[in-house]
């Protein structure tokens, strides 16, 4: 180790108490940046009096200089740490390397946010051939001593000396079956002694050194380890899926060990204070008896529940025995516990225990992650609990997941029969293409298919393969294995402990075993995951949106009670308008009349209009497609009963409704009467090379003025047809799109305004029509001021908007887009998040310009950054009366506008 820069910093923070009671803790809960989650929390509980095997935390300020000075302990480092370690022998009258009664400690790194999985952890450091002895001595146990030291071998030249874990199993598979057993249990001592000299010489051989023995190497050899597992490529994949900076470091914990695999009366286990999966106010957990560390997420022996209820309600639970049932003291300590964390956090907790000889010691504390679903049960029910109040339940849930609620379920009806059942560890319904690993996932991706990644577990190395993938299927592991816990964080749809399921990497496929006999699935087979049951089908089964429940009614209503921003959605039918009623639209901020065009039995009517030579055979054209138009418009006005429509007149360029290839020419020439070579020329004449910037928007209705005066006289005829059904007068709002100077607008305007005052005035209406325009373009954001003089509202078409501001084709972007994301160049893609410092520039820009015009000018957002959680929250800092976004957005945007105002008035 050597110094780099000199500083006075303090590195370390103690946590535990010693033996008469004196508390000996220096960090707290809220230490996170400095202490990492994991840090933190072991303080607190250790402030909280509860048993936590003491120890001490290495800052993420440590980590931070590490990486700043070329991977150099910071200077004071090595003094404090073997200060805190005499304090830490001291305290537990154990002697660090010692032959008579060692000091063992476990390393775990601890980051800000919870990380699981990402990065490094070693047990049973301190152990070398003479303390081995001490263990052996101390625990009156050579077994478990020996067994301890070889786990310690693998797992440390795993981490720190890169000797892969696998080179230790096989000499650990050689061993058993040269023994001809099957378990490691049945190893005995001597087996063990014996497997420890072959893993030495492993490292020998592998490393060229021999095992470190000094406990003092071990220990910066471990904390170095910790320190580079921050930039593990695992640990940046997830840093980036997650938005959690890179800048934050890892936190080192250093811990003395507690022992789970000291007999049938130790164990080890991770428990959630509520159901995770559904949010029910039940403890639910998993342990084992005899087991070490990470063995009840590795998903390698099967976990036992901690509650007999929750026993009771597994399909093969006479086969479990419950932690209540088989060591009712220490469950009864445990449930004591985990009511005071609760509590004390006032949050649901994901805890982590070991049972050394019959006593407990809690290990973690930490907020557990939580399905959608679980999360807005668990904010409503604290609420009624009085733990927390109806703001902090509206800022506690993640709008980006609030859509996992909306998710398909399997449509009852189209079933069929399961070929197997596994746990159903992140609910959701999803159909894709098998994959055994990432690079297949990420293939299947990248075609525009879904994957379903299948694997016998996971582990965070197939963290790109989950993330790639739409649902996980897993053959191993618990409710609490690293495949459940990390789907769920990620929203996806995931079965875990597929027991029937026998993978075969090599070939490619998968076997169940049925009554029906065996059945094979190979690579690139769809198959259906139904994970609000744990039921696997084969082939495609069509799904059901999920109907709403109470509670999210309930946040529903705390959120709208909450948001000063107004939810519309952007829809084109009057189907699309029922459904986003049915999700809380307040109005429709885009209906996009082109949809209309689109459809089977009047696309020819719109072809005719466009092969028209005079205006007569245009008018003629559209004069069959008017009361088609208006037949929509009043289905819409009538769901929305009175709720504000902004109907968008045609916008894409002509060419879009006509066919390109001759074959297709040549047919459309037959339908309509007309030869081939006029409409080849039409086709060609209409052909253009940036068609985002040619002839669409209001040029078209300027070119062809019966075009958008077909749609006005549409609109308004619709008004006074639906208005005699409708519990209030109809609100709608003509939008002139594409428009970059004032004249534009004033043209149509004055067109349009003279024909549908017209047509209400006769029908006794009055004047209730808003005309307004889009601001899309640049040119029009920045002139605002002389925009809104011609405009009652603005629209912001924050897609085009972002296309022309930023010079990205919306529809080549792709190509390279992805690429400025990882390399840093853009945050994200700004057609999806908006681009806040250069687009948000123009529309608070606009909003302000527009305002000074007209106070009372509305403005809205009809792009696709309408639905975007940050986006919005930018939205309402600009002073924008609604979003508009797709139907199934509405409830993310309701809950989002609604955080926005809250962190707002936090501000
Ligand atoms: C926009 O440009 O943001 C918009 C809503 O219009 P469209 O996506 O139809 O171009
Ligand atoms: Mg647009």
């Amino acid at each position: 180790m050597s110094a780099q820069k000199p500083s006075a910093s303090k590195f370390t923070y103690f946590f535990g108490s010693r033996q008469n009671g004196e508390n000996l803790t220096e960090g707290k809960a809220d230490m996170k940046p400095l202490l990492g989650g994991k840090g933190a929390n072991l303080a607190e509980m250790a402030r909280l009096g509860l048993p936590v095997p003491p120890g001490f935390t290495i800052s993420t300020e440590a980590c931070l200089s590490y990486y700043s000075s070329g991977e150099k302990f910071p200077e004071g480092l090595e003094k404090e740490t073997l200060e805190r370690l005499s304090t830490l022998e001291d305290v537990l009258g154990r002697k660090f390397g010692s032959s008579e009664k060692p000091l063992l400690l476990s390393i775990r790194s601890g980051a800000r946010a919870s990380m699981p999985g990402m990065m490094d952890t070693i047990l049973n450091l301190g152990l070398n051939d003479e303390s081995v002895l001490g263990l052996a001595k101390s625990s009156d146990n050579p077994r478990f001593a020996w067994d301890c030291y070889r786990r310690f071998i693998q797992m440390y030249s795993d981490v720190v000396l890169n000797v892969h874990v696998s080179q230790f199993e096989f000499l650990l598979e050689d061993m058993k079956s040269a023994r001809r057993i099957h378990k490691d249990e049945d190893l005995t001592a001597d087996d063990l002694k014996e497997l420890v000299s072959k893993y030495k010489r492993k490292v020998l051989e592998e490393t060229s050194q021999a095992f470190p023995q000094d406990p003092t190497v071990q220990i910066w050899g471990a904390i170095g380890a910790v320190f580079r597992s921050w930039n593990s490529d695992r640990a940046i994949h997830y840093r980036k899926m997650e938005s959690i900076p890179s800048d934050w470091g890892t936190a080192v914990n250093i811990q003395a060990m507690v022992f789970g695999n000291m007999g049938d009366d130790s164990g080890t286990g991770v428990a959630f204070t509520r159901d995770p999966s559904s949010g029910e106010r039940r403890l639910f957990g998993e342990y084992l008896t005899n087991a070490q560390g990470e063995d009840v997420v590795a998903g390698i022996r099967t976990p036992q529940p901690m509650t007999t209820e929750q026993k009771k309600r597994m399909s093969d639970g006479d086969k479990m025995v419950s932690l209540e049932e088989k060591m009712p003291a220490v469950y009864k300590e445990f449930v004591k516990y985990q009511a005071l964390l609760e509590k004390h956090y006032r949050d649901m907790q994901d805890l982590e225990f070991t049972i050394e000889k019959g006593r407990l010691f809690m290990l973690q504390t930490r907020n557990g992650k939580r399905t959608t679903q679980a999360a807005v049960r668990i904010a409503v029910d604290m609420v009624a609990e009085g733990l927390i109040s109806k703001n902090e339940a509206i800022l506690r849930i993640n709008p980006y997941a609030l859509d996992q609620l909306l998710h398909p379920r399997l449509d009852p009806k189209k079933k069929g029969k399961p070929i197997t059942k596994g746990l159903p560890a992140s609910p959701g319904a999803v159909s894709g293409k098998v994959a055994f690993g990432t690079a297949q996932a990420e293939a299947i991706k990248a075609a525009g298919e879904k994957a379903i990644l299948v694997r016998h577990e996971t582990s965070p190395e197939d963290i790109q393969g989950m993330d790639a993938s739409s649902g996980i299927l897993t053959a191993l592991g618990g409710m609490t294995s690293h495949a459940a816990v990390v789907a769920r964080g990620m929203g996806k749809s995931c079965i875990v402990g597929c027991a029937d399921l026998r993978i075969r990497y090599k070939e490619k496929l998968f076997e169940i075993k049925s009554a029906d006999g065996i059945i094979i699935v190979k690579e690139g087979d769809s198959i259906t995951l139904d994970a609000n049951s744990g039921e696997v089908f084969l082939g495609i089964i069509p799904t059901v949106t999920s109907e709403l429940n109470q509670d999210f009614e309930t946040l529903m209503t705390w959120a709208d009670e909450v948001r000063h921003l107004r939810v519309r959605a952007n829809a084109d039918t009057p189907h699309d308008a029922r459904i986003a009623r049915q999700f809380g639209a307040e109005g429709i901020g885009l209906c996009r009349t082109e949809h209309m065009f689109f459809e089977a039995d009047r696309i020819d009517a719109v072809r005719s209009m466009i092969l028209a030579e005079t205006q007569e055979e245009r008018e003629r054209a559209l004069e069959s497609i008017l009361p088609m138009q208006r037949g929509d418009f009043i289905g819409i006005f009538r769901e929305m009963q009175g709720l504000p429509v902004t109907i968008r007149l045609l916008d894409p360029p002509l060419h879009e409704f006509l066919p390109h290839s001759n074959a297709e020419i040549e047919a459309l020439a037959l339908k309509l009467g007309v030869s081939f070579d006029r409409l080849d020329n039409k086709t060609k004449s209409l052909h253009e090379h940036n068609p985002m910037l040619g002839h669409r928007g209001c040029r078209l209705g300027i070119s062809f003025p019966e075009i958008y005066e077909m749609q006005a006289r549409a609109i308004a005829e619709a008004m006074v047809e639906a208005t005699k059904s409708t519990r209030a007068p109809v609100q709608a709002e003509i939008m002139i799109p594409l428009v970059m100077e004032v004249k534009e607008l004033r043209m149509l305007r004055a067109r349009i305004e003279k024909l549908v005052h017209g047509i209400l005035d006769k029908a006794g209406l009055g004047k209730h029509v808003l005309i307004g325009t889009m601001i899309e373009i640049p040119r029009a954001a920045l002139m605002a001021d002389v925009v809104a003089t011609e405009a009652d509202f603005f629209s912001f078409g924050t897609n085009d908007l972002t296309q022309m501001t930023l010079g990205i084709s919306r529809d080549d972007s792709n190509r390279f887009l992805p690429e400025y994301v990882d390399l840093g160049l853009l945050p994200e893609d700004p057609f999806v998040s908006l681009d806040q410092s250069g687009v948000g520039q123009l529309v608070t820009l606009a909003v302000e310009r527009g305002r000074k015009t007209k106070p009372q000018l509305k403005t809205g957002v009809c792009g696709e950054h309408g639905g975007d959680p940050r986006s919005i929250e930018f939205f309402h800092g600009a002073g924008l009366d609604y979003v508009s976004c797709s139907p199934y957005r509405v409830p993310t945007a309701r809950l989002s506008a609604a955080q926005a105002h809250l962190k707002g008035a936090k501000a």
